[in-house]
């Protein structure tokens, strides 16, 4: 006898435990009804690595914005572990201090030094001591190979350098989940591997990384699972090695043809 499965929606899933980012029939239009994720539904256990993969315009920025409270979203729901993003500034709040993002363009406050770009966040969201923010940023920096450059300014880094201290605070949070979107995509192709470095010892330490990136060997290597979106659908959700080596879908193929 077969059973068919209820139509559920995320309250009345069962939850795997391990999942951390739970993503349930997400659908988004942005202001001009363009209609651009189209139902997007997926999970995120602890300590995965998931890639994110898809041509220009397919929606991968505007879906992981959401996984942070950055982007609304209409239809759907979305829970970072067990919390839902709620609408309402305080739940986005909550959920940005628990879900670290790093940009393509750095993002750093230019007129304050390397330290206090690391330090500002838990001094002022998280009540550290400033004595106290500044020894975790330090530690944080040694991590990332920036601590000499801790009193200089963003202008006086490289990009990729940028980049590292960008990670740096974003961890400095201590955030659950660390969402990467094209991290590289901004910087000389000499200083790209330093940045992918970080992420790869970050994969390592079993943090849960969603990043939307093209660095094939990054995604192969590094990469639990490989998840393609192309105009606001989610096509595949497979491992690195069926995704490069055996794709099934055309439109996969026609990506790979472009980026390999
Ligand atoms: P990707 O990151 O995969 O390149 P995006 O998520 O940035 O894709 O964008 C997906 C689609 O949504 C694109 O067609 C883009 O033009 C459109 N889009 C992005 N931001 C906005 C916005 N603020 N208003 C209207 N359309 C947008
Ligand atoms: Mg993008």
């Amino acid at each position: 006898m077969t059973y068919s499965q209820p139509e559920t929606n995320a309250a009345t899933v069962a939850r795997d435990p391990e999942a951390i980012i739970i993503a349930k029939g997400v659908h988004k239009r942005y202001d001009n009804d363009f209609h651009v994720l189209k139902g997007i539904s997926l999970t995120v256990n602890k300590g995965e690595v998931v890639v994110l993969m898809g041509p220009s315009g397919s929606g991968k920025s505007t879906l992981i914005r959401t996984f942070n409270g950055l982007e609304p979203y209409q239809e759907g729901k979305i829970e970072i572990d067990g919390t839902e993003i709620s609408h309402n500034q305080k739940g986005i709040e909550l959920i940005r201090r628990e879900v670290g993002m790093v940009f393509q363009q750095f993002n750093l406050f230019p007129h304050l030094t390397i330290l206090k770009n690391v330090t500002l966040g838990p001094i002022h969201l998280k009540g550290l001591s400033q004595d106290d923010a500044e020894a975790q940023a330090m530690e944080l920096l040694e991590r990332v190979g920036i601590a000499p450059q801790a009193n200089k300014y963003p202008g006086q880094l490289s990009g990729g350098q940028q980049q590292r201290v960008a990670i740096a605070r974003a961890l400095a949070m201590e955030p659950k989940v660390m969402l990467f979107d094209e991290p590289t995509s901004a910087l000389d192709p000499e200083m790209v591997r330093e940045v992918l470095d970080v992420m790869r010892k970050l994969a390592q330490s079993g943090m849960t990384m969603v990043c939307v990136t093209h660095e094939v060997g990054f995604a192969r290597e590094v990469a639990d699972r490989i998840i393609f979106l192309a105009e606001g659908e989610l096509v595949t959700d497979t491992t690195p090695d069926k995704f490069f080596n055996n794709p099934e879908e055309e439109r996969i193929k026609q990506f790979l043809s472009q980026i390999l």
